[in-house]
């Protein structure tokens, strides 16, 4: 029977990650949850694209060149009597397997839509991702300060675009100049928006009741306006519903301004009160609890040099269950071998922190001196193996070529490392000697060129390719694969875990492919 101490620490826990389209506001609306988690004292220290300070959560200097974020990073904060695990991912245009690897190590997503745009491009494939395991997401329609679509016709555009239905929790007063606040449906209160308070927390004031008369007072024709539509609404909107919420079915849906610093603490009562405590993980056949004593992990993460004070790479570990203390051994699974681990790190608003204990939900960062790969699983002793920490097909490919032809060994070894890592993926085609590189964000292609020549001495350069997509492919039947292994030979390669690999120069090509090879398997995606 697991104490009762360990039981509050877990289910005290919560731990997200935002999914949105670059310029939604992600950046923004970290910045003012971790002003809420008090992990900061104002904000707008997250990330200083424009006035040039640094953020809290970007840490390579390639990332400070560019003002983007390109780590997923992980921010610890209290909340509420809670303790919030914020995983950032990428919010520039570029992203990587990283952004979509992070959403394997979170129990709920907060979805970030620009509520001028509505649903964008990146959000649907962060949803499709998302929808894997089926995490249940929470909605924060963003920039009620402009002027924005209308607020029905967003929610409908949710529900038809990303087919989960919407259940409005707040509801807009106005928008743009006109921007008076929201009614919170279930609390029955209007809470008023107050203009420029946007890097404090505000102390808003608050109207009980609808049919509160102070509410004319203040807000003199939008009263009525509002009653109206929240008796439409009422009528109209689905009602919230905490199981289609933890089946990803159903969202809540709160309105707000990040930049005003207004909703987002709504959100976030909500994500405490209703989003799971950590979640059970799959390993091989069993379900693991975070309940059970022993501890167990899954590396979802590697980081390399985030700090150039330290040199090192970082293995990124959400803690699936037990409980992890300083100097505790731990069973590198893969490896079958002990390690005692000393010096993990914890996150708390990107410092970087040497770690006494930690709970389920959790994210350590362990010191990897290259025998840690993503997927890889650490337990107390146990032979566990955690699926579905999976590799995305890449949907960007290029050929790779040396400068110096003499160090084709060193540029092997980098690649095959750093796909390892996941910094990106490798295919050798079985048709000649090209080394092609695929990966899901542009980002990713330079940042393994910066690495390859700071770690690996070598110079290399990308050529175009003509590759559109790539699936790993299998099947039961062994025959048909031998038929298939020569009538598609030069379409064929391995990838860097030698996984056999349709590589395909058009969708048309691997429509026909699929077409023509019934019996072989073609995946999306692979597990490490
Ligand atoms: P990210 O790319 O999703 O991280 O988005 P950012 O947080 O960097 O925001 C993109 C831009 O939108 C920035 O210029 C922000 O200042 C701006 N922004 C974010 N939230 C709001 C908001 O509530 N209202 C307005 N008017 N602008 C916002």
């Amino acid at each position: 029977m697991a104490d009762q101490q360990f039981l509050d620490e877990i289910n005290k826990r919560r731990t997200f990650a935002i999914i949105s389209h670059p310029d939604a506001g992600k950046t923004t609306i970290t910045e003012k949850v971790l002003l809420f988690g008090r992990a900061i004292q104002q904000a707008g220290t997250v990330k200083g694209k424009k006035s040039g300070q640094h953020a809290k959560s970007d840490w390579m200097d390639m990332e400070k060149e560019r003002g983007i974020s390109i780590t997923t990073s992980v921010m610890q904060f209290p909340y509420a009597d809670h303790l919030v695990n914020l995983l950032d991912t990428p919010g520039h245009e570029d992203f990587s397997e990283d952004t979509y690897r992070t959403l394997t190590a979170v129990d709920s997503c907060l979805m970030v839509i620009d509520s001028a745009k509505g649903v964008e491009d990146r959000t649907i494939k962060l949803m499709d991702v998302a929808r894997m395991r089926e995490t249940p997401i929470l909605t924060f329609m963003n920039k009620l300060d402009r002027d924005i679509r209308d607020p029905i016709e967003l929610m409908d555009e949710v529900e038809n675009v990303l087919k989960i239905s919407c259940a409005p929790i707040t509801w807009p007063i106005g928008m743009g100049k006109e921007f008076k606040g929201v009614y919170h449906l279930l609390n029955d209160e209007i809470i008023l928006y107050q203009n420029g308070m946007g890097h404090a927390i505000q102390d808003s004031q608050v109207i009980k009741g609808l049919n509160n008369p102070e509410l004319d007072e203040v807000l003199g024709a939008y009263a009525d306006e509002l009653r109206e539509q929240i008796e439409l609404l009422e009528a109209a909107a689905n009602p919230f519903d905490l199981e289609e919420f933890l089946a990803g079915q159903l969202t809540p849906v709160y309105f707000g301004t990040a930049l005003g610093n207004f909703g987002v603490d709504h959100m976030l009562d909500g994500l405490v009160e209703w989003a799971p405590r950590p979640q059970p993980r799959m390993a091989s056949e069993q379900q693991v609890a975070a309940e059970k004593a022993e501890l167990s992990g899954f590396v979802f993460k590697i980081q390399a040099n985030m700090d150039p004070n330290h040199r090192d790479r970082i293995a990124f570990m959400r803690i699936v269950s037990g409980k992890y203390e300083k100097g505790m051994k731990m069973k590198h699974v893969r490896l079958g071998k002990d390690v005692r681990i000393s010096d993990a790190l914890t996150f708390l608003a990107g410092d970087r922190a040497a770690v006494e204990e930690a709970f389920p939900g959790d994210i350590i960062g362990l010191h990897n001196h290259g025998t840690i790969q993503i997927g890889d699983t650490f337990t107390q002793g146990e032979e566990l193996k955690f699926s579905g920490i999976p590799n995305f097909a890449p949907e960007l490919f290029r050929r790779i070529r040396l400068k110096d032809p003499l160090k084709i060994k060193q540029l092997q070894k980098g690649l095959m490392q750093l796909s390892e890592e996941g910094a990106v993926q490798v295919f050798r085609p079985f048709r000649n000697n090209d080394l092609i590189v695929g990966a899901v964000g542009m980002l990713q292609f330079d940042v393994v060129a910066h690495r390859l020549k700071s770690e690996y001495k070598v110079e290399a350069v990308y050529e175009p390719i003509s590759v559109a997509t790539a699936r790993w492919v299998s099947s039961d039947d062994e025959k048909a694969l031998q038929a298939f292994k020569t009538k598609a030979h030069d379409h064929l390669a391995l990838d860097g875990s030698d996984s056999l690999t349709y590589v395909a120069s058009t969708m048309v090509n691997l429509q026909m492919a699929q077409e023509r090879h019934p019996d072989i398997v073609f995946r999306k995606t692979r597990e490490h």
